[in-house]
């Protein structure tokens, strides 16, 4: 048997975070290791090749890597990267790993103990929700909604009932589809829709869901971002009370079950929200129950 040794040291993947938009928002650290790396794996070959040249970063090997191909192409990154070379991941925008394919790649990379370096930078996430004005610390990222079915309607239930805000992607086809569909369900809510963020016609439209869901009231072009405020207190709830007491005991070392009954008797906390409150307060929000 070959000895731990004797393997080669696995390449590290990089995940490159380059503009939403504008060009200036890329690091100095990601064009280094873009210059650096012997393979780049990108969403689009061309809009990377393009991206490259305006950075002056002579073309390395490039190699796509979108939703139609990610599984056949997994095995050559792989191999790649355990014959020891590094890999840079770009998705089309912001950070790759974020509702892209990148996602599964990483999962993968982590279960067969390579390296994943991740660094920070342009999102379409982050700037949209810290001007959306609707952040109040804690929030939910759902990504892009499952188009339809159960799962959808599971999706806007999570949103009717976080108490925290919920940030979405969406198509500019679907757009007012997902408005409508909203405002059936959840009723008015606050709003705030990031449309092409950093670029020339960025707008950041302030409004309630009843307003903007009517045809016409946002423009449908580009790229959007919503984010969709929190769910009204429940009568009688402290929400603030109850979450200082759950940090609390979850600081304490409390039990899931002794919280969650705490927040329930005490608070009178339906059991889903408890939930959702331990998870924050465990740093776990995003996780399934
Ligand atoms: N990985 C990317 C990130 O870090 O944000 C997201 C990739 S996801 C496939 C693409 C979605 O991001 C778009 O459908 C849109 O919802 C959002 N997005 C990307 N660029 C944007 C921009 N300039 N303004 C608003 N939303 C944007």
């Amino acid at each position: 048997m070959k000895e731990q040794h004797d393997m080669p040291a696995k390449g590290k993947i990089y995940l490159v975070p380059v503009p939403i938009g504008n060009l200036g928002d890329i690091t100095l650290r990601a064009l280094e290791v873009l210059k650096n790396v012997p393979l780049i794996a990108a969403e689009d070959t061309r809009n990377a090749g393009f991206l490259l040249s305006r950075y002056d970063i002579p073309p390395p090997k490039l190699i796509s890597f979108h939703k139609f191909n990610e599984r056949s192409r997994e095995d050559n990154l792989f191999s790649h990267l355990e014959s020891g070379q590094d890999l840079a991941v770009i998705s089309d925008a912001g950070t790759p790993g974020i509702s892209d394919p990148a996602m599964e790649l990483v999962h993968k990379a982590v279960a067969k103990g390579i390296d994943v370096v991740s660094l920070p930078g342009a999102s379409a996430l982050l700037p949209a929700l810290t001007a959306s004005g609707l952040n109040k610390g804690p929030f939910l990222f759902l990504g892009f909604l499952p188009r339809q079915g159960k799962e959808r309607d599971q999706a806007i239930k999570r949103i009717k009932e976080s108490f925290c805000p919920v940030v979405i992607y969406e198509s500019p086809l679907r757009l007012p589809k997902l408005l409508k569909g909203l405002y059936e369900k959840i009723g008015s809510r606050q709003i705030c829709i990031a449309r092409e963020l950093t670029k020339m016609y960025e707008e950041l439209i302030y409004g309630d869901l009843q307003e903007l869901s009517e045809e016409g009231k946002v423009t449908l072009k580009g790229e959007f971002v919503l984010v969709i405020d929190s769910a009204p207190p429940q009568d009688g709830v402290d929400m603030e009370k109850a979450q200082n007491t759950c940090k609390m005991l979850v600081a304490e070392g409390l039990s899931q079950r002794t919280v969650l009954k705490v927040l329930q008797d005490v608070y009178g906390l339906k059991r889903n929200d408890a939930y959702e409150l331990l998870l924050i307060s465990q740093n776990k929000i995003g996780e399934k129950p």
